[in-house]
């Protein structure tokens, strides 16, 4: 591949990248206005990761119902605290087969660091501000991973 072929194909990551940004920001504003909840305000061109017992997957945002991990892991390390898989640029839907980017958390790391802590797999959960299921829920979002780490002081996980 040649140089400017790099190069344009780095200049589109940049302005996927750059859209995807200006997308949540658009629909944090309209649901910290409390006009919109996330699943309607966020557009499908991207999926918000989060983690569910110990796993960070998202939703496929077709509308077909299925989740994705979207962390390359061996099956046998699915849900064991500690162990890390590579986390997916792109959601691919083996269901429906729709694509998108992923949005992640830029403490991704320390988060997982912090849930992986508990030793019962189904309290190692975070969501980002306004997800659509832990809202309907009544599940925390949003959450820093200063608050994750009060909640295992407050259960004695250390
Ligand atoms: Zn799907």
């Amino acid at each position: 591949m040649g140089e400017v072929e790099l190069l344009r194909g780095e200049l589109a990551r940049r302005e996927q990248e750059i859209g995807r940004q200006v997308a949540q920001a658009v629909a944090l504003d309209l649901m910290q206005r409390g006009t919109r909840t996330l699943e309607i305000a966020t557009p499908l061109n991207f999926v918000w990761a989060y983690v569910y017992s110990g796993e960070w997957i998202a939703d496929c945002p077709s509308g077909c119902g299925n989740a994705e991990f979207v962390t390359g892991k061996h099956p046998r390390d699915r849900g064991v605290a500690g162990t890390r898989g590579a986390p997916y640029a792109e959601f691919v839907c083996s269901c429906c087969r729709y694509r998108c980017p992923i949005s992640w958390p830029a403490e991704a790391g320390a988060i997982s660091a912090v849930l992986d802590r508990r030793p019962v797999p189904h309290t190692r959960n975070w969501f980002p501000r306004g997800h659509a299921l832990a809202v309907a829920t009544g599940i925390p979002t949003g959450q820093s991973v200063d608050e994750l780490l009060a909640e295992n002081h407050d259960h004695g996980v250390h």
